[in-house]
């Protein structure tokens, strides 16, 4: 894990913990599956399953945010992120695996260290195309 953007990201969102971890961790998968770069403008799109600490993570990571009106959410309490690339019409959906017990340091420390993202994330297509941008649904600004 690349300490300096994982330091960036704890400063960001206030404090470390596991949550900030999966979305740091799903933000660097999606940018070697797809390939994408740090969105600075509305090229990649992220669709979160849920609002927690982990969306931090996209936010500093991916760029997306609400006020760039390219970070989307459906409630449905899953750590679950779709990643569009708009340039190239790709996208990749990530889900948190159940991990194994551990405590808390130790599963931030899993999920930022852990090789092989396959045992963190089960990676599949998208449910949905991603709306065209007038149809996207209310962002949640925050
Ligand atoms: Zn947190």
């Amino acid at each position: 894990m690349d300490e300096q953007l994982w330091n960036k990201c704890v400063e960001y969102h206030g404090h470390h913990c596991p949550g900030l971890a999966i979305g740091v961790r799903a933000s660097l998968e999606a940018i070697k599956a797809l390939p994408i770069n740090f969105a600075e403008n509305d090229e990649i799109v992220c669709v979160s399953e849920n609002e927690s600490c982990s969306v931090d993570g996209i936010r500093v990571v991916l760029g997306c945010t609400g006020n760039k009106g390219n970070l989307l959410f459906i409630k449905n309490e899953k750590q679950a992120f779709s990643i569009f690339n708009r340039t190239t019409g790709k996208s990749i959906r990530l889900i948190l695996k159940d991990l194994p017990e551990m405590d808390r340091d130790e599963k931030e420390a899993f999920l930022l260290n852990e090789p092989a993202a396959t045992k963190i994330f089960d990676f599949e297509k998208p449910h949905f195309e991603l709306p065209e941008k007038q149809d996207f649904p209310q962002a949640i600004n925050s």
